[in-house]
């Protein structure tokens, strides 16, 4: 039995990418208040390179399609299909589609699902809070990596491929804090640059209690996923600290965000801070593995606006990440830290080496 569909109307605001706004933002220590302006205070300023939401070009395309042509469409506004100049301009903007399309039964139902897909893809919108998160958040993680890259809202993207793995070389170190293993030689990265920009699986967020955004990384995330995040945040009611909840990645090249709230240390650290920090990088862990996260980023959780020492931190990161794989093995391929100040970058480089050592003996522990 042939079914008529008509009349499916889609509107569609295809996010223009656009190219970086540079930003300065300085780490502000003071009152357990974590300030969102460009001022400099306490450790040195450094660039943030956030990607905000555009006013997008549009343009109208009205027009009737058989199934031939909706798949074409479908396919092109996916990025890998063949498309007239028109259609490519109308992918640059809002796109008013009608689509007529006669199908069989069997084929309806055995579609029905891709079809709701197709529908959703060409409402979704990035730059926008309207819309239904659930849906988005479906939507984009039906996706494969290839499919969903017409949705970042940033046009420089960095691939897992391109973030060069650390690999321990042999003498680097006297001393180890941990025994070699060799199956987490290809595991580690340290990346220096905007997690914001990362293709990966999941990127960690420093948040703060409210999940709702703030200042330094979290506040580049949250601009460069676009709004949809805060909407999915505000659904997960806070967050304690040292715990991490799992969001989308809305616009970001990532697939997912783990957002975790890292101990403030303004006034010091004790025992208590520490098993916080601990507990941020342990439990982020366990919530990407959770969701099939297989490539994590992590910023220098604490190390900004809650003033935790950096060189402390590393020693909390390193241990936790070490212990984690040492039980877990199999659950990650890779495990980025995400350096922001050539400082932090040299520290990990610097104690790497005790927790993933190139040689067998473990000749000290902290
Ligand atoms: P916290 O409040 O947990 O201290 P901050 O965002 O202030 O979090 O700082 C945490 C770390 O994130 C700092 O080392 C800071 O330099 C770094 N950072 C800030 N922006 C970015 C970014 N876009 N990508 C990666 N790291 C960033």
């Amino acid at each position: 039995m042939a079914l008529q569909i008509s009349a499916l109307f889609s509107r569609v605001r295809v996010p223009l990418c656009t190219g970086p706004l540079s930003r300065v933002r300085a780490n502000i220590q003071g009152a357990g208040v974590k300030f969102k302006h460009a001022v400099s205070a306490g450790r040195p300023l450094h660039q943030l390179t956030g990607t905000p939401a555009t006013s997008p070009v549009r343009g109208h395309i009205n027009a009737k399609f058989s199934t031939t042509t909706a798949a074409a469409l479908w396919r092109s506004s996916q990025g890998n299909g063949s498309l007239s100049p028109r259609l490519r301009r109308g992918r640059l903007g809002k796109v008013t589609v009608g689509v007529a399309v006669g199908v069989s039964t069997v084929v309806l139902v055995q579609s029905l699902h891709t079809g709701a897909l197709s529908a959703m893809a060409l409402k979704v919108n990035l730059n926008s809070a309207e819309g239904d998160w659930k849906e988005t958040k479906d939507f984009l993680l039906s996706l494969s990596v290839k499919d969903r890259r017409q949705y970042y809202r940033t046009s420089s993207s960095v691939p897992l491929d391109d973030i060069p793995v650390w690999t321990p070389t042999a003498g680097s170190t006297k001393r180890t804090f941990y025994p070699r293993n060799e199956k987490f030689d290809q595991r580690i990265s340290v990346y220096s640059g905007d997690i914001t920009k990362l293709e990966i699986d999941a990127i960690v967020n420093a948040a703060n209690k409210t999940l709702l955004g703030g200042g330094g990384v979290d506040g580049a995330i949250h601009r460069a996923a676009g709004p949809m995040l805060q909407k999915e945040c505000a659904s997960l009611h806070g967050c304690e600290t040292g715990e991490a909840k799992i969001t989308c990645g809305y616009g970001l090249p990532a697939k997912y965000v783990i957002h975790t709230v890292g101990p403030i240390a303004q006034k010091g650290v004790g025992e208590v801070e520490k098993k916080a920090l601990r507990s941020c990088y342990k439990n982020s862990l366990e919530v990407a593995a959770k969701n099939g996260a297989r490539s994590v980023a992590f910023p220098c959780i604490s190390t900004g606006i809650y003033g935790y020492p950096p060189e402390q931190a590393v020693h909390e990161a390193l241990a936790t990440v070490r212990e984690y794989l040492d039980e877990h093995d199999d659950e990650l391929d890779r495990v980025i830290f995400c350096v922001f100040l050539p400082a932090d970058k040299e520290l990990y480089l610097q104690n790497l080496p005790l927790y993933f050592p190139a040689e067998a003996t473990v000749k000290s522990k902290l």
